[in-house]
């Protein structure tokens, strides 16, 4: 019988045995239940009186602003609706810039008389709570002393119940700032940048003539995640503490095999996801898309696209779903960008798009106008990834996300579009002005000629970009997993604003034919932003070597992608267009600065402490058991053996020396150095470690190793 943990963890999984039969799986073929969890349009309906209900519904669908006389109304209604479906207690819902959510309860309970309750819930406990914040991250913005923050309710994501073993409670998602004002949350100046884009659109719209139209920005957020047996994942205190392995030799086999991707779904994982479904579906989540990923025990779950807003906290639920859901079935789900080094990390593909008047215009028109429109819609997003590289590498730094971009297989950390053959072709005839192939020798005319169908699945898919067009919408690779989607997205419609007004600015400024005037500034914003397209392989050396001859920004590690938020000229632009101001920049500064340092520190501390306590004993035990045998077999004089074992021995007394060595780097590191000298010193230990990981008796090493992680569950 073993000792080793890791034996039992494994044991486990394999005397595990199904614990639901099939026909009884919970799903909801008839989607009866789809949205149950949910106070939507036909909640609204059922339990507001009538006037209120079309006053709250005008701002949740058409985004009126809302009459703040229906509060009491939808207040006491959402408290109806909620005890219907067995909740005790609400909460403000939001998303603070710790990159998770936060609430914090409050039963329905007011006394009435003595020793008797009743549940209220007021229009004031909806529109607004109060929140002791002295321990979310404000970057300076606020003093302990006036630690109060402010939540207040976003009428345009549905409230929701989230439900547990005893009960459930009512989420009501809103907005979190500083009693000045100054947004202490995401979704703040996401809201604030729908707003300033739909602004720039609606502007450049009417330059085309269109009648003013309800402007929507989707997003569709691709989640990858890991998924590995919680026996092991309990025994690795740097997973529990860091949610990525800081030690851990590369298997033999790996991903190499590619036979993990699009592979049929194990069914204990099937079971899992099933689970996930059902949960995502009853909050009126369209969950879609489930698949394996490119690495072992890797997946992805994509919704169907939303609106902005509602996607991103969807895209919350998803994450703390998958959690919940994954240690309910004895599962430990990672969403860090890079739990297992040299395998593929997680990221979050953000698919973006915007439409006008129902119409999505980044999806290639039917007549010359709706072509020009797309055209030029499509120009001003290039100008503003060309322009704005910077501030939108800036929103996918993070610790984690350091070990993933310019990985050998996540996009490259530097910006650049690809998009497609097709519609490459279409830009370089607009740009020279010389024929286009697809439409044999005429000169593409934009306003005048259609274009022909762009194919969408021609576009061959470039997965090495960073940047990509995909047919109706363009494809955001670089944000990591863990990471908040409201704050790439928040960049992207604030610098797509910025273009969208600057084309207005020139078109403004240019007398005489529209279509005239508008084809030369499509040619002269080719020309001038052509540099950030690139349709080649993003990971290799001569694409770094390239990008730099053309001058596009390589921010490689979080100190200089954040780096951007400090830019003037980049505070001046957020602040023009309402979203963040300049403290609020500095703050997110700060706060991105600090959780990296404080981050990199953490696990420089856990791979010190794993190194000291659970790999030098067992490796010290192991050589002295050696030079025992040694001694004795001399000793008594054997005539084998003895080479073998002072070998091995050897290799053991140089990797506990090694060990030795590096721990003390390490410690240096973590006393006197900062996040470059610790990462460097645990990349330096870790080298160590993985090679002992292959000399110290199998049995024996106290960490559950990779080809286990990966392949057993
Ligand atoms: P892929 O081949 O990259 O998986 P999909 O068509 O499956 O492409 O789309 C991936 C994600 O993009 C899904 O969440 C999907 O709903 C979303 N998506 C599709 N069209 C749009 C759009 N117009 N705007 C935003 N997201 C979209
Ligand atoms: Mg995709």
């Amino acid at each position: 019988m073993s000792t080793n943990n890791r034996i039992h963890a494994i044991n486990a999984i394999a005397e595990r045995r199904p614990d639901v039969p099939l026909a009884t799986l919970p799903v909801d073929t008839s989607l009866q239940t789809y949205g149950d969890d949910v106070f939507g349009e036909k909640e609204i309906r059922a339990f507001l009186p009538k006037s209120a209900a079309a006053k709250l519904l005008a701002t949740v669908n058409d985004g009126k602003p809302l009459d703040p006389s229906i509060a009491a109304d939808v207040a006491h209604a959402m408290k109806e609706w909620a005890l219907s479906k067995g909740a005790t207690h609400f909460t403000h819902w939001f998303q603070p810039l710790t990159g998770g959510t936060a609430e914090k309860h409050n039963s329905f309970i007011e006394p009435a008389g003595t020793a008797r309750a009743i549940q209220a819930f007021s229009g004031k406990n909806l529109i607004g709570g109060e929140a002791d914040a002295s321990s979310f991250p404000s970057g300076g913005l606020r003093s302990t002393f006036e630690a109060r923050g402010y939540t207040a309710w976003d009428p345009t994501s549905p409230a929701f119940i989230k439900r547990h073993a005893n009960g459930a409670t009512l989420c009501i998602p809103t907005a979190f700032c500083a009693h000045t004002g100054e947004a202490l949350d995401s979704k703040t100046p996401l809201l604030r940048s729908v707003q300033a884009l739909t602004k720039a659109l609606k502007r450049l719209m009417a330059h085309f003539g269109q009648p003013d139209g309800r402007v929507s920005v989707t997003l569709g957020a691709e989640q990858e995640y890991f998924l590995i047996d919680r026996g092991f994942y309990l025994q690795r205190p740097d997973l529990l503490q860091t949610g990525r392995t800081v030690f851990g030799a590369a298997p033999a086999k790996h991903q190499q095999l590619d036979d993990h991707y699009y592979g049929a779904i194990r069914p204990r994982i099937l079971k899992f996801m099933t689970e996930v479904e059902a949960q995502l579906w009853k909050l009126g989540i369209p969950a879609k898309t489930r698949h394996n990923e490119v690495a072992p025990a890797q997946f992805e779950l994509a919704p169907i696209f939303e609106d902005l807003n509602l996607a991103v906290d969807h895209n919350m639920l998803i994450m703390e779903v998958l959690r919940r859901t994954a240690e309910r079935n004895g599962l430990e789900c990672l969403l860090h960008e890079k739990p297992f080094s040299g395998v593929n990390g997680s990221g979050k593909h953000c698919n973006w798009s915007i439409a006008y008047g129902g119409r999505n215009l980044l999806e290639p028109g039917t007549n010359p106008k709706e072509n020009a429109i797309f055209l030029t819609v499509l120009l001003a997003v290039i100008r503003a990834i060309d322009l704005h590289a910077d501030l939108l590498r800036a929103s996918t730094a993070g610790a984690g996300n350091d070990h993933r971009l310019g990985g050998n297989e996540a996009p490259p950390a530097i910006l650049s579009i690809f998009l497609g053959d097709d519609l490459s072709a279409v830009v370089k005839a607009i740009e020279t002005g010389t024929s286009w192939a697809a439409r044999g020798r005429t000169k593409l005319k934009i306003g005048v000629d259609t274009l022909p169908p762009l194919p969408r699945d021609t576009t061959d898919r470039n997965r090495t970009s960073p940047f990509a067009f995909t047919g109706n919408k363009f494809e955001f690779r670089a944000p990591g997993s863990s990471q908040n989607c409201a704050q790439n997205q928040m960049v992207l419609n604030t610098i797509v604003a910025e273009s969208l007004d600057a084309l207005s600015d020139k078109l403004d400024a240019m007398p005489g034919d529209f279509n005239t005037n508008l084809q030369k500034l499509l040619q002269r914003l080719i020309r001038a932003h052509k540099r950030v397209l690139f349709a080649g392989d993003g990971y290799s050396a001569a694409w770094q070597r390239e990008a730099a001859a053309r001058g596009l920004p390589d921010l490689p590690d979080t100190i200089s992608a954040i780096a951007p938020l400090k830019v003037s000229a980049n505070q001046t632009l957020f602040e023009k267009y309402g979203v963040l101001t300049r403290s609020e920049m500095d703050s997110r500064y700060e706060i991105a600065l600090e959780d990296y340092e404080r981050r990199v520190r953490i696990e420089g501390g856990v791979a010190l402490e794993i190194a000291r306590s659970m790999i030098r004993p067992v490796v010290a035990d192991e050589f002295s058991k050696l030079a025992t045998a040694i001694s004795i077999a001399k000793k008594d004089g054997l005539k084998v053996g003895v080479s073998g074992l002072k070998a091995l021995s050897l290799k053991l007394g140089a990797g506990l020396d090694d060990l030795h060595v590096k721990c003390e780097r390490l410690d240096k590191a973590l006393a006197k150095g900062g996040a470059k000298e610790i990462l460097a010193a645990m990349v330096d230990l870790r080298r160590t470690v993985d090679a002992l990981e292959y000399l110290v008796d199998d049995s024996r090493w106290p960490l559950p190793k990779y080809r286990e992680m990966l392949f057993v569950y």
